[in-house]
């Protein structure tokens, strides 16, 4: 069982999540039950946060949420335990709130080794404004040893968020630029001095002002040390009191054209696809000096036949979670039985040989970068989309015909184990957070404040670092 390609409740749980996907997106390119089940995230523990972004996808009530470990992990527990048991043994699962970094050390570590325990890969999601000491309280136990094997953190940076420490409020994104690369280097410190492994992504949302920025943050930043640069496109979903811009002016095919623009090349994002593709665009590649190349090119047949056999064969393998002793076992056993596989992937690799350039390749530093494009929706359009798929009506109404099929793809997944439901992250954060935050306020309410100013309400405007008094 240990050394079978695929665990049997992996593959029930990937029959299943292709049967629930609607017909338009069971593509040749869907990832979704093919490979995996979709990214999870956890909700209700931290709503908090201490800088102001605008737009903010937190409803207003969230920073009056005391942050509480214990909470936190009685939380993630049972959440993780549900997908466990809806997903299979092996997911993706970011621990995201309000700010991770706002969990005391002991408690983050905790939380993780929970998600790991349910076996997700647990990525924690933060605005990367903290210090390097607090990063080693988190990656090291009380004998000075790492105490987890792999840490990956996703830090959201973009000229939006008001409060940075050092630069409150940015006049543009380059200027950002050596917190980038402050946020890399404290990561890349703990390896050399620790030995952790790490994972990071960079996430930036985007609107009108700073969409044609972003071809510049991609040139400038692609070397500090990200696996993925991630655009959020913003939405109307959060705190009405930060939304400031008309975010439907800008296109993806825009915001794509920038992030091409900044890797200096097409971005083939067809040869994947997550979920829909008005929801996730996703390019996965490496680059070899300052040249970024796809893994697979969407215009070439004789990739997408490489795509074809790695989903028909080694789909459900689990190749980030798995040792790689245990996955060399793995993939032999599905050689062994299609001899074909190791044909089609030796092809592959002479023609990237070729691609590349053979001496570029022994000369210079591989660096696997995915760029991914991420656009949630619009509460208004979520909301009545939800309602009617919750009494089992198909609208008809173009927008909300689409916001149902992309709802039903959902790559996204948050687990409500009160009810046994899992549901969209558009779901949580455009319908179930504004309630849930009220509840939370009164569950975890914020310590009363004697000799300092209080500023409970994040400022909309920015200019502050808000929560950070309270
Ligand atoms: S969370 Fe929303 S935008 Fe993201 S994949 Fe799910 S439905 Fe699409």
């Amino acid at each position: 069982m240990a050394t079978r390609p695929v665990h049997p409740q992996t593959e029930a749980a990937l029959a299943r999540r292709w049967s629930e996907l609607p017909a338009g997106a069971q593509t040749a390119s869907q990832t979704l039950g093919r490979h995996a089940v979709g990214c999870e995230g956890t909700h209700g523990v931290f709503p908090k946060c201490n800088l102001a972004c605008t737009p903010c996808y937190h409803s207003r009530d969230a920073n009056r949420v005391a942050v509480s470990g214990e909470h936190t992990r009685t939380q993630v527990s049972e959440q993780m335990s549900l997908l466990r048991r809806i997903r299979g043994p092996r997911a993706h699962a970011q621990l995201i709130g309000g700010e991770v970094t706002l969990l005391p050390p002991d408690d983050h570590a905790a939380t993780l080794q929970i998600m790991r325990d349910a076996g997700r890969e647990p990525m924690s999601m933060t605005h990367g404004d903290f210090d390097y000491d607090y990063l080693e309280a988190v990656a090291l136990g009380a004998d000075g040893r790492a105490r987890l094997p792999r840490l990956s953190f996703a830090g959201h940076f973009d000229m939006l968020m008001f409060g940075r420490r050092g630069i409150e409020r940015p006049d543009d994104e380059a200027s950002l630029h050596p917190y980038r690369r402050r946020f890399t280097e404290m990561f890349a410190r703990l390896k050399r001095e620790h030995g952790v492994r790490y994972f990071l992504a960079h996430n930036m949302t985007v609107t009108p002002r700073n969409v044609d920025q972003i071809a510049d943050v991609v040139q400038q930043c692609h070397g500090y040390g990200f696996g993925m640069f991630s655009f959020q496109p913003a939405a109307f979903v959060g705190d009405d009191r930060r939304w400031h811009d008309e975010y439907r002016d800008i296109s993806a095919d825009a915001v794509w054209a920038q992030i091409e623009l900044g890797a200096g090349t097409r971005l083939p994002f067809r040869v994947f696809q997550n979920g829909d593709e008005r929801c996730n665009r996703t390019a996965y590649g490496f680059y070899v000096g300052d040249r970024w190349y796809p893994i697979l090119d969407d215009r070439i047949p004789v990739d997408l036949r490489v795509r074809d056999t790695f989903f028909r064969h080694l789909g459900g393998v689990n190749f980030s979670g798995t040792p790689i002793p245990l996955l060399i076992i793995k993939v032999a056993r599905v050689i062994a039985r299609h001899p074909s596989v190791a044909m089609v992937f030796a092809g592959w690799t002479a023609r990237m040989i070729r691609s590349v350039g053979g001496w570029k390749l022994l000369s210079s530093k591989i660096r696997p970068v995915s760029f991914v494009m991420h656009s949630f929706m619009d509460a208004e359009d979520v909301a009545p989309a939800w309602e009617a798929m919750q009494r089992g009506e198909e609208l008809t109404d173009p927008r909300l015909r689409a916001t149902q099929e992309r709802l039903q793809a959902c790559s996204y997944a948050m687990a409500h184990p009160e009810t046994g439901e899992l549901v969209p992250a558009c779901v949580q954060h455009g319908v179930l957070d504004p309630g849930q935050n009220v509840a939370l306020r009164k569950l975890l309410p914020l310590a009363p404040v004697t000799s300092q100013r209080i500023r409970h309400d994040v400022p909309v405007t920015g200019g502050g670092r808000a929560g950070r008094d309270v």
